[in-house]
Order: C-alpha cells, then sequence, then structure tokens
C-alpha cells in the first residue's frame, strides 16, 4: 500500500479502493474525494488504510455489508480516528471494523435464528397465557400494601443516611466503567457504528446525582410503575394483566395514577424516595440519575455501598447501549420487565465478572453476582440458554432482535 501510495498518489488510491468498495453501485454516488482532499495527510491515510483493509476482509463482512455506506463511514469519522495505522495494529484494525459498521454485520453472520422447539418455548417466555381480562381491583388488593410497606421500609435507610460520596469518585469510575465496557467486553458491545460508543457519549458527563432527579407527577407514576414491574410481578400475573394487550399499559397507569391521588401518604413516600432512586431515560441521550448519598446503617454496611453504586453504573450503562429496535421488541413481550430489565441485568452480570482482573474496577465487584429482577431475570437467563448469548447480544447491542425469535 505504502509503494502504491507513493506511485499513485493519494487521490488516485482513495478514488480506485472507494470504487472498488462500493460495488456495483459505485456509480450512483458522488465520490467522497472532496472531503478527503479537505483532511490532513494523516487522516487521510488513516481513510485510505481503512478501505484497504475492509478489501481485504470483504468476504466474511456478511451479507447485509453495505460497501457505500462503510466508506462513507470511514470519511465521516476519521477526524475522531483514535488508532494510527502505522503503529496501532489490532487496535486500528478493530477501530475501522467497528466504524465502518463491517463488525455490525459481520457478527450476527455467523448467527442462526431460533428454530422450532427453542421458538416455542421461547414463545412460552414472552406470552404466557393470560387468559382472563387485566382487574385492577385485585392488583391494588393484592399488591398495594405490601409494596406500601416495603417502600416504608426502603424510606428509613434514607433517614439517616451519610454525607454524599466524592462526585469525583462517580466521575472517575463513570470514564473507567465506559473505557472498560467498550474494550473489555468483547466484539458486540461497541460493533453499532453509530452506537453510543461510537459517537462521543460520555458517560461521566452524563451522570448526575439522584437527588437532582426532577419531581413531577411524571416521574412519581414512573418510579412507582418502575417498583409496581419490580416487586408485583407475581401479583400481575394473577390480576391478569398482559403488556401487549391493547390498552392494558394504560390501564394499569390510570391505576396507579388512582393510587397517588388517593392516598397522599404512597405520594410522598415516592416523592421522598425519587431522590435516592437511579433512573435513566430510554433513548440516546439524557441524564443518568444514580444516588450519591450512601443510606444509613439499616440498608447495609458502608463497605458494600460503592460495589453497589458500580453495578448500579454497569446497569445504566448497559440501558443507554440498547439499539433503538431492541427497545421496541420490548413492548412485544407480555412482561416487559425481562426484556428491559432482565436481559440489562444479564449483560450487566457477564460484564462486572469480567472487570474482576481491571486494576481500578476490580476491587469493586460485588461479591454476590447473580442476575437481580427476580423472575424477570430468570426468563433472561432461561431466554439466553435458549439462543445462545451471542443472539442476546446481536439483539441488545445491534437490533437483530430475530435472533431472539421477535419479529417487529
Ligand atoms: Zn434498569
Amino acid at each position: 500500500m505504502d509503494d502504491r501510495l507513493a506511485k499513485q498518489g493519494t487521490e488516485q488510491v482513495f478514488r480506485a479502493l472507494e470504487a472498488e468498495l462500493r460495488g456495483e453501485d459505485s456509480e450512483l454516488y458522488p465520490t467522497r474525494w472532496i472531503d478527503v482532499a479537505a483532511y490532513d495527510p494523516a487522516a487521510q491515510l488513516w481513510i485510505v488504510k481503512g478501505l484497504d483493509l475492509l478489501l481485504r476482509n470483504a468476504a466474511t463482512a456478511g451479507p447485509d455489508f453495505d460497501g457505500v455506506r462503510a466508506s462513507s463511514l470511514l470519511v465521516d469519522r476519521a477526524p475522531e480516528r483514535r488508532f494510527d495505522p502505522t503503529i496501532s495494529g489490532e487496535r486500528f484494525t478493530y477501530e475501522i471494523l467497528t466504524l465502518s459498521g463491517w463488525l455490525e454485520t459481520a457478527l450476527p453472520a455467523g448467527l442462526t435464528v431460533p428454530a422450532a422447539p427453542a421458538l416455542t418455548r421461547l414463545g412460552g417466555i414472552y406470552r404466557p397465557p393470560a387468559a382472563k381480562p387485566f382487574d385492577p381491583d385485585a392488583l391494588t388488593a393484592a399488591l398495594l400494601p405490601a409494596l406500601t410497606e416495603r417502600l416504608t421500609e426502603q424510606r428509613t435507610w434514607w433517614a439517616d443516611s451519610a454525607e454524599a460520596d466524592d462526585p469525583m469518585w462517580l466521575a472517575d469510575t463513570a470514564r473507567a466503567v465506559q473505557a472498560f465496557v467498550r474494550d473489555s467486553t468483547g466484539l458486540f458491545t461497541g460493533a453499532c457504528a453509530d452506537g453510543p460508543l461510537n459517537e462521543g457519549f460520555a458517560y461521566d458527563q452524563d451522570v448526575a446525582g439522584a437527588s437532582a432527579r426532577p419531581d413531577d407527577d411524571t416521574s412519581r407514576l414512573t418510579f412507582l410503575r418502575q417498583q409496581v414491574h419490580l416487586l408485583g410481578r407475581a401479583e400481575l400475573v394473577s390480576a391478569g394483566y398482559d403488556h401487549t394487550r391493547m390498552d392494558e399499559a394504560e390501564a394499569l397507569d390510570d391505576l396507579l395514577r388512582d393510587w397517588l391521588t388517593d392516598d397522599i401518604s404512597l405520594n410522598d413516600l415516592v416523592g421522598d424516595l425519587l431522590g435516592h432512586s437511579p433512573a435513566h431515560r430510554n433513548g440516546p441521550a439524557g441524564w443518568i440519575y444514580l444516588p450519591e448519598r450512601p443510606p444509613g446503617a439499616g440498608w447495609g454496611p458502608r463497605e458494600a455501598w460503592r460495589p453497589y453504586v458500580y453495578r448500579l453504573m454497569m446497569h445504566e450503562l448497559v440501558h443507554r447501549l440498547a439499539h433503538a429496535r431492541y427497545i421496541e421488541a420490548v413492548d412485544m413481550v407480555a412482561d416487559p420487565q425481562i426484556l428491559a430489565e432482565g436481559v440489562v441485568d444479564l449483560l450487566t452480570c457477564e460484564f462486572l465478572e469480567l472487570s474482576r482482573s481491571h486494576p481500578e474496577l476490580g476491587a469493586l465487584v460485588p461479591e454476590d453476582g447473580s442476575v437481580g429482577y427476580g423472575a424477570s431475570g430468570q426468563a433472561a437467563a432461561q431466554i439466553s440458554d435458549l439462543v445462545g448469548p451471542d443472539n442476546v447480544k446481536a439483539a441488545f447491542f445491534l437490533g437483530r432482535v430475530e435472533f431472539l425469535g421477535i419479529s417487529l
């Protein structure tokens, strides 16, 4: 390649490689040379070597690989490149394969969509038979008293909470978690070419203390809905709740609004807990709230606090990496917690385990590495056993939900 560049010059080499990678569609699009010409020589070399690398790996790119998009992505992403083709070796290779979208198509090319026996069992997990209609009164009777009791107990943890933890620790750990997840948790995690890990997302700038979480009717409803899904799965099922049935999610929200209106002490309780609870917005942007004040002794030993927050940080970062199509698939399942939280926590536990040997993060890995979210976490583990962990990752990070047996 260096000889060729010396003989032919960058423009001629770029145009030839671009045309070859674009393939038969090449003539439909104007060349991007005009953009490349404006870059400095280091960026131009990165692009040319990247195109050459893609052409040498074209055979394994998978049937969905798009050479037009790939060559364009490299031109667009050159200013943010991290690695130098002449000295960075494998890291340059990985950077090109990621940013061009090559990994996005190459990784799933080796996977198979679940077939008959597994598909039937998946159907049983996604859509358990809910014969009877949703009965809100039955849910109130079965869940509200127990839920209020649990939340009241949680509030006592915070009554004697300690000083806020060092905000620098939160920011430093956020940076370390992001770098670890991007570089050390396998090829799928960062494979989405326009996913947060390749799009300038900075975790440390998006974390905020939970006390800064806005407190309004919507936040309170969201919090209560989360708690109901978290603590009341059995009660939801026995009350006939099915998230995929028309208007049922809305009926549940109506019921929870009634709870909050009719019961002022529940409403206060929710308001008090909001400022201590982690939260995030679905989608590519927005604050990720993490509790910044350690609770009192009723919660547990003080030395367990930072490992607990580290686990939360990992969990919230995994949420942020969910592909938009995966988030759509959440609502296709009768119990949305399975894909929304169960799978997130399954991946969280895998990544936490991988971080045990990390110089900074290793000491923060909680002893108990089991997947949370009760039956939803167990269902996620069953799904992973049925389809294989790579299928779960292709669905989660790349939106290829057909590998979970789900069609949108
Ligand atoms: Zn979560």
